[in-house]
């Protein structure tokens, strides 16, 4: 490789998702540099619609990082949510719940856009349509990724490789075999998820059980209703007509007193549900984080609530060592942020299963189990309080 086409950072961050933009700015923030490889161009990436659920932990560091003023502008905060069962409407108030805490809604498209922003303004290398990016000497004290950009092939040379490339990306399988145990749960479901141009029909989500299925009724904006249905994990969207996707809302919906506000559908798609974490989340020189690492069914609204705590640690503990030497916070950056991961997959599965219609409950067992607990979250300040510090964002975890 020849020396122009070679470049050093501390540290090499693939995939700007979240998790890797909220890294990159957490490191240039603490004066530690970095450069950010992304598969995708940039219209790509801003445009990707996906979760809006940000806990509150969240919101306060991405304020924290300089990052939040249009979020604060912008962002639909709640202080509660109503579960819907029987055809009746319960309201589990977080506020009062959890010492006035709560969530905001605030795309995850918008929250990418800003931090690109302030990347870009910071000067901060953020590279767009890199192709064939390979993590290399991760057993090494010398790691680099070899990537192409412009059509030339190029290397950057680091002292540690963030793996925040997603699912689907390419560090976690350049760890070795047998190194990772991965764990996962496919759910029998998936959800069917409209974006339509109408008010929202309530301030607050929505969380609907149904003898037809879960329902969902959420928002992007004053004037963007997000709405989703249980559907087969395979299910075929061309069989979903605008008017049959809004025909079974109104009756999973249906309440006295409430109506469901229609308008044009303007984004669908079917995403199945899985729970899925390959831990430890290191090894050597390779830091994995977010969706690279672990996937939550939406249910619980973990996914990139997540992705941001893993890179909080991780931040944390690349500062320290850069600053100091001192390896004991890197060391123990899987573990710490392992408590998080799974203490919010025991919450998107509870979330999940007491939600869904399980499809082999032929004679109701599972739905009788589930609305007893329903009842039960309603009519018990405890259990009540379980549901929202868990929704809002555990502050702190054992082991995180
Ligand atoms: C369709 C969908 C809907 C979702 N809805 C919700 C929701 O409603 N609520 C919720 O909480 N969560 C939701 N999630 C999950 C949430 O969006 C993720 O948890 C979050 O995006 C995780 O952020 P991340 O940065 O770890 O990964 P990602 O956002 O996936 O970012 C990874 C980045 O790496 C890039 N990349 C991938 N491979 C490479 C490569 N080889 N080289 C360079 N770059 C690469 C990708 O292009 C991407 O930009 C949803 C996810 C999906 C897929």
């Amino acid at each position: 490789m020849s020396a122009e086409n070679t470049t050093r950072t501390q540290v090499g961050i693939v995939g700007a998702g979240p998790a890797g933009l909220v890294l990159g700015q957490l490191l240039h923030l603490q004066g530690v540099e970095s450069v950010i490889l992304e598969a995708r161009d940039r219209d790509y990436v801003e445009g990707r619609v996906r979760a809006g659920v940000l806990e509150q932990g969240t919101v306060d560091l991405l304020v924290e990082m300089g990052v939040g003023e249009r979020l604060q502008r912008e962002g639909l905060v709640h202080h509660g949510v109503e579960l819907r069962f029987g055809g009746r409407g319960h309201r589990i108030p977080f506020d009062e719940l959890t010492d006035g805490r709560g969530i905001t809604i605030y795309g995850q498209q918008e929250v990418v856009k800003d931090l690109i922003a302030a990347r870009l303004e910071a000067g901060a290398p953020l590279l767009f349509e890199v192709e064939d990016v390979m993590p290399e000497g991760i057993d090494s004290d010398q790691p680099s990724l070899r990537y192409r950009h412009d059509g030339q092939e190029r290397e950057l040379r680091c002292d540690v490789i963030a793996g925040c490339d997603g699912f689907h990306g390419v560090c976690r399988p350049a760890v070795p075999d047998g190194v990772l145990t991965a764990r996962e749960h496919i759910y029998p479901f998936g959800w069917l998820g409209i974006l339509a141009e109408v008010e929202p029909s309530s301030d607050e989500l929505i969380y609907c059980h149904h003898d037809r299925g879960f329902a969902l009724h959420s928002m992007r904006s004053p004037q963007l209703t997000r709405l989703y249905l249980q559907c087969e994990p395979d299910e075929d969207i061309a069989n979903w007509p605008d008017e049959r996707i809004w025909e079974e809302l109104q009756i999973r919906f249906e309440c006295e007193g409430w109506s469901l506000k229609e308008g044009p559908i303007v984004e669908k798609g079917v995403t199945p549900m899985r729970s899925f974490v390959a831990e430890p989340m290191q090894h050597g020189r390779l830091l994995l984080a977010g969706d690279a690492v672990h996937i939550v069914p939406a249910t619980g609204a973990k996914g990139l609530n997540l992705a941001v705590a893993d890179v909080r640690v991780m931040a944390e503990a690349l500062v320290k060592w850069f600053s100091t030497g001192d390896e004991t916070l890197l060391q123990s950056y899987s573990e710490t942020c392992l408590g998080r991961v799974w203490a919010a997959q025991h919450f998107a599965w509870w979330m999940t299963t007491m939600f869904h219609r399980h499809p082999s409950d032929e004679d109701g067992f599972m739905a009788r189990l589930q609305r007893a607990q329903l009842d039960y979250v309603c009519s018990s300040r405890a259990a009540a309080t379980t549901l929202a510090e868990n929704y809002v964002g555990l502050k702190k975890v054992s082991g995180g």
